[in-house]
Parts: structure tokens; C-alpha cells; sequence
């Protein structure tokens, strides 16, 4: 068995956390590669090591004097290293570092450390031997990421090693510059490590004990879920779920590799397994429930709108040379509805209105704001009757009005459309009849 293994900031805020990781590693031997962050938030209104990195080197770049907003990044790795008891001096690193930040090395440079510095820290407390990101994550020239290449290195460079750390988030492009992914790319850098050693599993391992059915802020106490498909995920996580950076998923994905997140607190808990598919049966019919906040609906009525032909695709032209992306679009014989992000929306409103007046002729249009999708996502829908029905009669009992239904070919989910501020009441009538029920 082989496992990578990411811990994420909060993971690794402190000496104490780091203690937890350290215990995690031992307990299995298959836990040989390890990825890290940065050193996160100890508590709330805390910052993370990588947002100091960001401010210091703004500081260096406007000429401030910026020496002791540094030892304050120093500080936090020096307490972590006087707190696991290791013979470990970073000076020479944090001189460099110094330095680099005088010559301007760059953004992603400055945010790169706070991995960089982690790792050798994490290597040295486990007795790991440690491997440079910047030697074998590749971008090119115009900092996208070379997956065949970072491949190649990465399978070269792992051959015949047993314990291994890789500071997460960033790499180097051909002329050594360093360039990071976007914001918690170290779950990428992870999955990348992953399908190259082709691991058994790659387990993410976090301050939350999974992905949960609907949004903690919404339903307190919400059940995890145990296990979800990659195209689950993929809904879930555009609809709002966070927990995973989006990206993680694809490097994985093509090898077939199963991620499981887990929870560095509590890692007895039995988190959740992401996978290409399953038998398993979900235990509540649906995975979960997410949403947004924020959409306005165009509707569209003419009539004989179905016999003409390229209606919609003169409609969306508008869209696209407004640079607006479409959410949704439901339609019916004689009427079509396009969702859009308010926000964006807005500002182009009266050219939108007009270039649809012009490219079809409409009978008569309609604008409505503040509306919320929310998105049911469960592969056991579609095996199972009545989910529909369910769902429908639970927000009618909640004297919630249905403004849009929208069911993907796939089964896989449905979105509803409600008013903004039925959003949370809607949520927590569904989460009730599919999993409080059930319990
Ligand atoms: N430390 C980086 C961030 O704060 C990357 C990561 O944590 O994955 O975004």
C-alpha cells in the first residue's frame, strides 16, 4: 500500500498540531509521502503564514523597511520548532529569503515559502528525506502547469524512495522562477504526487471531517457524507460546497485514485471517500445539498418560439458578445428562461435587454433578481421514485413558492430556483425529509 498524504494550514498551525500529524504518519506505514501547506490559523483572527508572506513582501516591494514584519514569520516557525524538540535552525533559509525579497523575486516567490520552510520543518521532525517542489512540479513559460513533464520528474525523482516530504503549492517554471498554484493549490500538488506514484489512496486531511450533506451555517450538525463520486463533488463544489481545491480533482481522477478526507482533530472519524464510482448506496437517497445566492432570470415569450429555428442560439449570441455566462435555461413551447449572476448581470442589463429585442423580436420579456439556486445532487436518485415529489412537497409544506425546476439528463441532480430569502428555509426543508426523517 501506498499513500500520499496532504495536511492542510490548520493541520500544521502549531507544534501541538504538528504532534497530531506526526502521530497520523506513524500510525500507518503505507503514509509515506507527505505534502504540506503552510502554517495556518491557530485561532480565529489569526493569520496564515502565507498571508504574512503576501504583506511582507508588499512591505519590500514599496521600499518599506520590512525586517520586522518578517521575524514575525520567523517567529511561527521557530515556536514550532522549539516545540517539537528538533535540532533544526532555519537562519540560513530565512536570510535567503530576506535577501530574495530585497530583489523583488516575485509574489509567488514570497508565498512559496511558507510551504518551502514547512516542509523542511515536517522532514526533519519525521526523518523524511525532503524533495524541492520547485525540481519537480513544472510550469511553462507563461506559468501553466506541464502535466506530462511534472509527471515524468516526479516518477524519477520518487523511484526507489521510501519516506518522502513535497512542500505543497507551487513548482518553478523552466528559467527556475517559482510559480504557485491559486490560492489552497497544495491539495493539487498532492493529487499530482499521487498519480504519479500511483497511490492506493490520497488522503486530504483537514480540520472537517468530511464533506457535509448541507451547508453548516445553514443545518447545524449536518451529517457527512461518506462516500460521493467525483461528478457529485463537481456539482456540489460548483453550487458552493468548499473543502477541496477544484483542481485536486482531475490528476486523481484520471488514475482511477480514491481521495478521503479526513479530519487531523478527529482522525478516528470516518471522513469522506471521493471516487470514480460505487456501489455503495448512499444512505439518504441524495449526497448532498448546496447553493447560491445572487441570480436574475430573463424570461423570453414569443409565440411559435419552438418552430423557429436558431431562437436560442441568437438569444445566447447575446449573452456571449456581453461576455455574460449563462447559468441555467429552462424553457417551455413559446417561452425561454436564462439565469445569470446578478452582479454581472446588472451592469450590462439595458444592452442585453435591447440585444435580444433586436435579434429576436420577442412577444414580451421579463426580469426577476434576488433569486437562489440550490442544487440536490445524489446518484440514488436514480434508482429511486418519488425523490421529485418528495422534494416538491417538503417546500410546499414550508410555504415555499418553486420559481424554477431544472432536472440534468443525467438524474444526477435537480436545481430548484427560489426567492433569496427562501433560500435557507428552503435547504432545511429539504435536509429534513431526505436525512433528519430518516435518522
Ligand atoms: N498556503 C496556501 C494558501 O494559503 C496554499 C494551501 O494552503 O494549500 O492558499
Amino acid at each position: 500500500m501506498k499513500k500520499v498524504v496532504k495536511f492542510g494550514g490548520s493541520s500544521l498551525a502549531s507544534a501541538e498540531q504538528f504532534k497530531k500529524v506526526g502521530a497520523i504518519i506513524k500510525a500507518d506505514p503505507a503514509r509515506r509521502f507527505v505534502v504540506p501547506s503552510a502554517p495556518g490559523k491557530r485561532y480565529d483572527g489569526d493569520t496564515k503564514v502565507t498571508d504574512l508572506l503576501y504583506a511582507c513582501y508588499e512591505k519590500a516591494v514599496n521600499g518599506e523597511e520590512f525586517s520586522d514584519f518578517f521575524q514575525k514569520i520567523q517567529d511561527r516557525y521557530n515556536e514550532i520548532i522549539n516545540g517539537l524538540g528538533i535540532a533544526l535552525s532555519l537562519e540560513k533559509e530565512f536570510s535567503t529569503i530576506k535577501n530574495q525579497f530585497e530583489n523583488q523575486a516575485g509574489r509567488d516567490y514570497a508565498a512559496s515559502r511558507g510551504e518551502f520552510l514547512n516542509g523542511i520543518v515536517m522532514a526533519a521532525y519525521l526523518g523524511f528525506e525532503f524533495i524541492d517542489a520547485a525540481d519537480v512540479i513544472c510550469f511553462n513559460e507563461n506559468g501553466e502547469f506541464e502535466s506530462e513533464k511534472t509527471d515524468q520528474k516526479l516518477k524519477a525523482s520518487l523511484e526507489g524512495k521510501e519516506h518522502v516530504v513535497i512542500p505543497g503549492f507551487y513548482g518553478a517554471k523552466p528559467d527556475g522562477t517559482i510559480q504557485t498554484f491559486s490560492r489552497g493549490g497544495s491539495d493539487v500538488t498532492g493529487s499530482i504526487v499521487a498519480k504519479a506514484i500511483l497511490a492506493d489512496v490520497y488522503e486530504n486531511w483537514t480540520d472537517v471531517s468530511g464533506f457535509l450533506v448541507a451547508d453548516p451555517r445553514i443545518i447545524k450538525d449536518s451529517k457527512v457524507i461518506e462516500t460521493i463520486t467525483y461528478r457529485e463533488l463537481r456539482e456540489l463544489s460548483y453550487m458552493g460546497a468548499t473543502v477541496l481545491h477544484e483542481d485536486a480533482i482531475f490528476p486523481v481522477r484520471k488514475e482511477g485514485i480514491p481521495i478521503h478526507i479526513l479530519n487531523t482533530n478527529a482522525p478516528q472519524d470516518p471522513g469522506t471517500l471521493i471516487v470514480e464510482s460505487t456501489c455503495r448506496v448512499p444512505k439518504y437517497t441524495i449526497t448532498g445539498i448546496a447553493g447560491k445566492k445572487g441570480f436574475a432570470s430573463i424570461s423570453i415569450d414569443k409565440d411559435m418560439m419552438n418552430s423557429e429555428i436558431g431562437f436560442g442560439r441568437k438569444v445566447l449570441q447575446v449573452f456571449e458578445e456581453n461576455e455574460i455566462a449563462f447559468e441555467h435555461m429552462p424553457s417551455g413551447i413559446d417561452t425561454m428562461t436564462v439565469f445569470v449572476h446578478q452582479d454581472e448581470f446588472e451592469q450590462k442589463e439595458q444592452k442585453i435587454i435591447s440585444g435580444i429585442h433586436r435579434a429576436v423580436h420577442p412577444d414580451y420579456m421579463e426580469l426577476e433578481s434576488d433569486l437562489a439556486l440550490i442544487a440536490v445532487v445524489g446518484r440514488g436518485m436514480r434508482a429511486t421514485r418519488g425523490t421529485a415529489a418528495r422534494i416538491f412537497s417538503a417546500l410546499a409544506h414550508a410555504r415555499i413558492n418553486v420559481k424554477m425546476i431544472d432536472q440534468g439528463s443525467s438524474e444526477l441532480n435537480v436545481i430548484i430556483g427560489v426567492k433569496n430569502n427562501d433560500f435557507e428555509d428552503a435547504i432545511k426543508a429539504i435536509y429534513d425529509i431526505f436525512v433528519t426523517t430518516q435518522i
